[in-house]
C-alpha cells in the first residue's frame, strides 16, 4: 500500500495533497490538529483547523493569521485529496485529519484520548487503511482510572486542606487540562477556583463556548494579604518553585498529569499529592482505537513508538511501523 505521507525537514507532509500537518517550520499550508504549542507553530502562510479551535489559535498565533476553519466532518478538496477533520477528544477543537485519495484512506489522529472530558467533543472512531497514532503513553503500565473518580479525589484533597487552612495548589497544563479539571469538579462543588494569570485568557475562551466549569477568578484580583487558606488554585507546572507562590502561605501542592503514575515523578517534583489525569490515551485506549480503525498499516509517533509498533506486529498481526522524526520538538505536555 502506498503511504501518502513523508516526514520532511518542515514536518509531516501529505504528498498528494501538497500540504503539511502540524508543520514546525514555515510552510505554505499547514493543517493544525490542535492549539498546543508543539503542534500549532507560527509563520505558516495558510492554516486550516477546526471551528472549535479558532479562538485558541488566534489567541496563540495572533489574529492576523490566514486561517480557514472547518466544521467536524466537512469535506474539502485539496489537490488530489478529500480532507476532513474529526474530533480527537484531546482538548477543545482537537482534530483527527482524514485524508482520502482515489486509492487509500489515511487518518492522522494527532493527540487523542478516550477518557471523559466535558470540555470537548468525544473522540470519533474512523475506519481507514492507514492510521497514524500517537504513543505518548504507549506502555502497558499506563492505565487510567475513571476521570470523575480522580476529580472526586481532588475535591476531597481540597476539602481536607481547607479544614487545616492550607491553600490547595494543583499544577496542570494551562490549555486543556486546567479547564477539564474545572469542568470535572463541577460534579462535586460550585465553589470558585483561583487561576494563575496565564490560564485566564484560555479559560475565558472555554467559558465563551458555554462549557460548564467552576466559576474562576484570577489570583491577582484578590487584595494584598488575602491568604487563599480555603481555596483551590490552578497554576501551570512552570509556577512550581517560583516566587509567585509567596502569596499562598502554608500551601499544599499537587500535580495533575499522566506522568504522576510513574513512581518517583511526584517526589522528584516536590508534590504532596499526584493526580493521574491525562489528556492522552492510555495503553488500552491506544489498542482499542487501533483495532477499531481496522487499519492495515499503523504508523506510531511520539513516545514509546517502538514498544507499541512491536506489540501491534506480534499480537495483532498488523503492519505497524514507527514514523520517525516527528517528536524532535515534543515537550512532555500532559
Ligand atoms: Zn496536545
Ligand atoms: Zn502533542
Amino acid at each position: 500500500m502506498k503511504i501518502p505521507l513523508e516526514v520532511r525537514r518542515e514536518g509531516l507532509y501529505c504528498c498528494p495533497g501538497q500540504f503539511y500537518i502540524d508543520a514546525w517550520k514555515p510552510v505554505p499550508l499547514s493543517i493544525i490538529t490542535h492549539a498546543h504549542g508543539d503542534h500549532a507553530y507560527r509563520g505558516h502562510q495558510h492554516y486550516i483547523a477546526s471551528k472549535d479551535s479558532k479562538d485558541l489559535l488566534l489567541h496563540r498565533l495572533g489574529s492576523h493569521i490566514s486561517l480557514q476553519v472547518l466544521s467536524y466532518g466537512e469535506k474539502i478538496k485539496i489537490k488530489d485529496c478529500w480532507v476532513s477533520l474529526h474530533p480527537a477528544g484531546h482538548i477543545l477543537g482537537s482534530s483527527q485529519i482524514r485524508i482520502e485519495t482515489s486509492s487509500t484512506v489515511t487518518v492522522i489522529s494527532g493527540d487523542y484520548k478516550r477518557a471523559l472530558d466535558p470540555t470537548c467533543q468525544p473522540f470519533e472512531t474512523l475506519e481507514c487503511d492507514i492510521f497514524v497514532t500517537e504513543s505518548t503513553f504507549g506502555l502497558p503500565i499506563y492505565r487510567w482510572q475513571d476521570s470523575l473518580g480522580i476529580a472526586k479525589e481532588m475535591f476531597e484533597w481540597w476539602e481536607q486542606n481547607k479544614a487545616n487552612n492550607h491553600p490547595s495548589i494543583i499544577y496542570s497544563y494551562s490549555l486543556g487540562k486546567a479547564q477539564r479539571i474545572l469542568s470535572l469538579l463541577k460534579s462535586f462543588t460550585d465553589q470558585p477556583a483561583y487561576l494563575h494569570g496565564a490560564m485566564i485568557p484560555l479559560t475565558k475562551i472555554y467559558a465563551e463556548k458555554r462549557i460548564e466549569m467552576l466559576p474562576f477568578i484570577a489570583c491577582s484580583e484578590q487584595p494584598k494579604g488575602y491568604t487563599f487558606s480555603k481555596d483551590l488554585i490552578l497554576a501551570p507546572p512552570s509556577a512550581a518553585g517560583s516566587p509567585w507562590l509567596k502569596r499562598f502561605p502554608h500551601f499544599r501542592a499537587a500535580a495533575a498529569s499522566g506522568w504522576m503514575l510513574v513512581r518517583g515523578a511526584r517526589k522528584r517534583k516536590g508534590m504532596d499529592q499526584g493526580f493521574v489525569l491525562s489528556d492522552h490515551a492510555d495503553w488500552e485506549g491506544l489498542i482499542q482505537t487501533i483495532k477499531q480503525s481496522q487499519a492495515k498499516v499503523v504508523l506510531t509517533t511520539h513516545g514509546n513508538t517502538d514498544v507499541l509498533a512491536k506489540y501491534l506486529r506480534e499480537q495483532l498481526h498488523v503492519d505497524a511501523r514507527e514514523l520517525r522524526g516527528l517528536d524532535v520538538l515534543e515537550e512532555e505536555i500532559d
